[in-house]
């Protein structure tokens, strides 16, 4: 009891103590201190020792939310009770050492890696076993390392970020007292060849056991199992590859230990388990043989070795060892004869059994593409015409679709999914149909689409072209910065029912009252729809309607596509028409009354009631740097990190807030389906590099004067380097006290001599982008070419973000210790703001020349501006940066005449180019 006194006054323990301790230990004569041993012991509550003589160990693997769905649910939903039961029947299941990955994005994974960790812990049948904490993030590691009892592994580290936080990562290894799981990875990537795996294996080795000093058996070398038999060249030696690599790690490093994640090599025959854990079982056999100490898998679903049937044990063995050119076709032929013996995939796969009309049916409401082919030859050859099977069991799948969607139980990105799976059908059969010239396939109308001249954004229009065309309608999209007269051209060699076109930016609204008074003059009737982020009903009553004489129809999102072009066309057609030119008759006189409910003021008077901001006490911030400054890269990851998700849902149609929108009734499992598989993009994108951000900064000395914002070359403030432009707001303002403002009330005014500056940048994630998405609709993917450009308008909008945090905290400065979370930074609780030229308080897009100018931007970052001053590519943001403190959002709103005339002075407008370029905020 002396013993355990000494210990239970821990807490205060100095050097002396300790000394104490170790004293008593030592003339304990019973006690045998223990020497070193070259085995890798690990222990949960009790040990496990690795060594020649053990078995084969594995590691339970379901209790990581990256790789198993379930498992990611319960740690979603906070069900840890039924999370912690996982983790026992891994260890029932003979799991030896169990993995826990808590790497989603939806999670602050290092406090469910606490939490999950300290519940384990107190259930002895689990905590029995050592745990491999398992991040790509070291603070997650970390916080793992800190709950865990016992001997654990840490998985992983690698000299991806280089040798010095390799080193270090291993030094604090080595603190916690862990074994330690090294990926082949270095500087320059993945080891996929023998040549590599072994190099940088080698490498890891000798900084790990000579410079950071790890006993070498508590190093585990994961030196990747990639997947085979994808149809790839390269990708057929991976398999003896990771079993080349072992072996000679076994026999070169002494005393290291060899893992791998093995479910990734039989990747590319997903949905087929039987076969996928045959193959496992396969690789199993040889990489132990070869030396394999351990592997992450579901060891309780293995089938044995020997019970394998010899033809395909043969078959696999060609795969893994690349025996034979042909192997993986020659799998895949064995594949399909397969079949599993789970009951519940029996169950999942017993649509398969089900008549090929059937199938097809399947495939297209559940958007699965996996069968699509073969299914569509059996159809094809059973009907014996292409057309048939379109018309017949194609059309009535997608009329299944096209009720879901109809009555809500199906949403646009698994409508975009199935149209996907239709369109891999067509494309195969379109031989088909060309070989049989004269069979006339019946559509429901032809619709031309297209983006207004001037303008690039199409995310909105491509998903009604993918929405109508699986709807049976023929779609001719022209693209994006579509002139009128090639719009009309169209429609008479097309003999279109329909147009349809869309803009985002203000001044394509003028375009659209362009396209329609064209339509009016060459006497078309055809009905027109209009749809985009500033399109409105109102406008379009307003000023579309009145140019043209046919059908003028606002569509306010894609999902209403559909509705209206089958009114349009249908029975009741004119019934349609005329009540759409009722209610719009209506939204012209509503609109009449509510112009006249608010005042609007003159110039002078709104001037008089600016913001009263007290510049006699005001000191400017100088920023760090005057000029511009640019930045070649970024990293995404970070990027990723900042997004506002909100709005990518948004532009599927799906409305909600995130993350609450994945828990919505209504729309949450299709939102969840839809991040789940923008995740795995986002992935994609990340380890491949796809997007190569760029962004220019800068700041300039600056002063106000009026409604203008000076720039000047230097800080003598002597020459005018260029001029900003702002408009003031005019209508009276409905709350007594409030203010009429414009952008330059932010800056100090000249005529009080104090120094003030104003920053500006342009981002973009948009230039590899596009090329790619042109791919994926080419491959009829539009799911993924939709997705794609979603995604990068995400980047773009978080590169915006991040840069605007780094200008407060650093480059500007004037907000060093600033520290908000990414919610509050959506929510825009920092000093300053970053308005962009075409936004509510600087509707004028034109100025966004000056903007471009002063940073250099096209050269910079290779973004360009078209005719009505869209950003290209289309993932690109610009702005100014204003940083006093009383700065704020606002609307212009609409303005008189007076401030019309003033401000086409000022820009060296005539009446005329003012009137049109600032036609949407002018009250008369
Ligand atoms: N977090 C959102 C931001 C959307 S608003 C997203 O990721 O999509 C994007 C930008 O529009 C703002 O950052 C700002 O630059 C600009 N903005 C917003 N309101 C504005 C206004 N009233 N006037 C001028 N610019 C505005």
């Amino acid at each position: 009891s002396g013993l355990v006194n000494i210990v239970g006054g821990c807490c205060g323990t100095t050097p002396e103590h300790i000394r104490v301790i170790r004293k008593s230990l030592e003339n304990t004569p019973t006690r045998k201190v223990p020497g070193h041993s070259d085995l890798c012991r690990l222990s949960g509550l009790e040990p496990i020792t690795l060594s020649r003589q053990s078995n084969f160990v594995n590691v339970g693997e379901r209790t990581n939310v990256t790789g198993s769905k379930r498992f990611e649910t319960l740690i979603l939903n906070e069900d840890y009770d039924t999370a912690i039961s996982v983790a026992l029947d891994q260890v029932e299941g003979g799991a030896q050492i169990i993995d826990v990955n808590m790497d989603e994005g939806m999670l602050d994974s290092a406090s469910a890696m606490t939490r999950f960790l300290n519940l384990i812990a107190a259930e002895p049948d689990i905590a029995r076993v050592p745990v491999m904490v398992d991040s790509s993030k070291w603070s997650v590691i970390e916080a793992g390392l800190k709950c865990i009892q016992g001997k654990g592994i840490v998985n992983s580290i690698s000299l991806k970020e280089g040798e010095e936080q390799f080193l270090e990562q291993a030094r604090l290894v080595k603190r916690y007292g862990a074994a330690v799981v090294v990926m082949a990875f270095d500087e320059t990537g993945q080891a996929d060849t023998y040549e590599r795996k072994i190099e940088i294996c080698e490498r890891a080795y000798k900084l790990l056991t000579e410079v950071a000093g790890l006993p070498p058996q508590d190093i585990i070398f994961d030196p990747n199992i990639f997947a085979v038999a994808t149809g790839i060249a390269e990708h057929n030696e991976y398999g003896k590859a990771f079993i080349d690599a072992t072996a000679w790690i076994k026999q070169n490093l002494p005393h290291a230990k060899v893992s791998g994640g093995v479910s990734n090599l039989s990747f590319s025959f997903r949905g087929n388990n039987a076969l996928r854990e045959a193959m496992h079982s396969v690789f199993l056999y040889h990489a132990i043989k070869a030396g394999m100490d351990m592997a992450i898998v579901n060891a309780g679903k293995l089938p044995v070795y020997e019970d394998i049937d010899p033809v395909l044990r043969e078959a696999i063995e060609d795969v893994i060892f690349n025996h034979r050119e042909d192997a993986g076709e020659k799998l895949l032929e064995l594949a399909t004869t397969i079949v599993s013996e789970e009951k519940d995939e029996k169950a999942v796969l017993a649509w398969r059994e089900e008549p090929v009309e059937k199938r097809l049916a399947h495939s297209l409401v559940h958007g699965i593409d996996e069968f699509i082919v073969e299914d569509t030859q059996e159809a094809y050859e059973h009907l014996g015409s292409a057309i048939k099977v379109i018309e017949g069991p194609l059309m009535d799948g997608m009329n299944i679709v096209g009720d879901l969607f109809g009555s809500g139980k199906m949403f646009l990105p698994q409508v975009v999914k199935s149209a996907r799976v239709m369109k891999r059908s067509v494309a195969h059969l379109e031989p088909y149909i060309l070989a049989t010239a004269g069979e006339e396939q019946k559509s429901a109308g032809t619709i031309v689409l297209a983006t207004a001249k001037g303008d690039v954004h199409d995310i909105g229009k491509n998903i009604v072209g993918v929405v109508l065309s699986c709807n049976g309608y023929r779609v001719v999209d022209l693209g994006v910065m579509v002139p009128s007269s090639k719009i009309l051209q169209a429609v008479k060699d097309e003999n279109a029912d329909i147009i349809g076109i869309s803009g985002l930016i203000t001044p394509s609204l003028d375009e659209m009252v362009h396209v329609a008074s064209e339509l009016e003059r060459e006497g078309f009737d055809l009905p027109l729809l209009i749809g985009g982020a500033t399109t409105s009903r109102v406008h379009t009553a307003v000023k579309i309607e009145e140019q043209y004489s046919g059908p003028t129809i606002y569509v306010p999102d894609a999902s209403r596509s559909v509705g209206v072009a089958s009114r349009l066309l249908g029975d009741e057609a004119d019934a349609y028409k005329s009540d759409v030119r009722s209610e719009y008759e209506q939204v012209r006189e509503q609109r009449l009354k509510k112009d006249t409910v608010r005042n609007i003021l003159s110039l002078e008077q709104a001037r008089k009631n600016r913001p009263r901001i007290d510049w006699s006490g005001f000191t400017g911030i100088a920023p760090a740097f005057t000029g511009i400054r640019v930045f070649d890269d970024f990293d995404l990851e970070a990027l990723v990190e900042r997004f506002d998700w909100s709005p990518f849902f948004r532009s599927w149609d799906l409305s909600g807030k995130f993350p609450k929108i994945l828990d919505d009734d209504v729309v949450g499992e299709s939102a969840s389906e839809l991040y789940k598989d923008a995740r795995a993009m986002l992935e994609t994108i990340i380890s491949e590099k796809w997007i190569t951000p760029k962004a220019v900064i800068g700041f300039w000395p600056a002063n106000t004067v009026g409604e203008d914002i000076e720039i000047y070359t230097d800080e003598n403030r002597e020459t005018v380097l260029t001029t900003l432009h702002t408009l003031r707001q005019q209508l009276e303002q409905r709350r007594e006290g409030k203010a009429n403002y414009a952008l330059a009330d932010f800056i100090a005014p000249k005529e009080i001599g104090r120094a003030d500056w104003i920053g500006g940048f342009a981002v973009t994630a948009g230039h590899e982008v596009e090329p790619r998405v042109a791919r994926y609709k080419e491959e009829h993917d539009d799911y993924r070419a939709i997705m794609l450009a979603a995604l990068a308008d995400r980047f773009a909008e978080a590169f915006a973000e991040c840069m605007h945090e780094k200008v407060r905290k650093e480059f500007w400065g004037y907000a060093s210790d600033e520290d908000l979370s990414n919610d509050d930074l959506i929510k825009e609780q920092y000093r300053g703001i970053r308005p962009a030229p075409g936004y509510p308080a600087c509707p004028d897009h034109t100025e966004k020349d000056a903007l471009f100018e002063l940073l250099d931007a096209t050269n910079a970052t290779g973004i360009s501006l078209t005719e009505s001053r869209a950003m290209l590519p289309a993932a690109s943001v610009s702005g100014l940066y204003f940083s006093h403190p009383e700065s704020r959002y606002f609307a212009v709103g609409k303005i008189a005449d007076d401030q019309l005339i003033d401000y086409a002075e000022r820009k060296g407008w005539s009446f005329e180019e003012a009137r049109r370029w600032l036609s949407p905020v002018l009250a008369s």
